[in-house]
């Protein structure tokens, strides 16, 4: 585990994140700077870096796990849509080098345009979606 990566420091508990969900292999938690309303990640517990390194059992249970967020989102925050999205490497824009499925709620008529510029936003709206999903 690097030491340096900041989800697997949210994964021991360094770093704080508003859960949205677990399996046994994985965990899904609000994303700081949500593209829409209930924008969460999905990760796999033990690290890799992105999707070709990332075993397939880990990468089997994000994806069940993002299926279960994606559900909610439609049932909870009443999106209409929702968008699954994965970077592998930086020319792809990704960013955090732990492997993560981004799980996008989408809204009739919601401004994000790809990619989106990601703005910090009010802590307490982030917690409350978050529970909102949380499963
Ligand atoms: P990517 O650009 O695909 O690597 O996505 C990384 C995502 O991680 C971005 O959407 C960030 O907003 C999000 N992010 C970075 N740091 C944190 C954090 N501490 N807690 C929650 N989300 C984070
Ligand atoms: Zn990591």
């Amino acid at each position: 585990m690097p030491e340096d990566c900041i989800f697997c420091r949210i994964l021991s508990g360094e770093l704080p994140s508003f859960a949205v969900g677990e399996n046994e292999r994985a965990y899904a938690f609000a994303d700081i700077s949500p593209a829409t309303r209930g924008h969460s990640l999905v990760i796999p517990r033990v690290h890799a870096n992105d999707i070709h390194d990332v075993a397939p059992e880990d990468l089997t249970a994000c994806a069940l796990l993002a299926k279960d967020v994606a559900a909610r989102a439609v049932a909870r925050l009443h999106a209409d849509g929702v968008n699954l999205l994965n970077s592998a490497g930086a020319a792809a824009w990704q960013t955090v080098f732990h492997f993560h499925i981004h799980v996008i709620p989408r809204y009739e008529r919601d401004p994000l345009r790809l990619p989106w510029t990601p703005v910090p936003a009010d802590q307490g709206e982030i917690a409350a979606a978050a529970a909102q999903l949380r499963g």
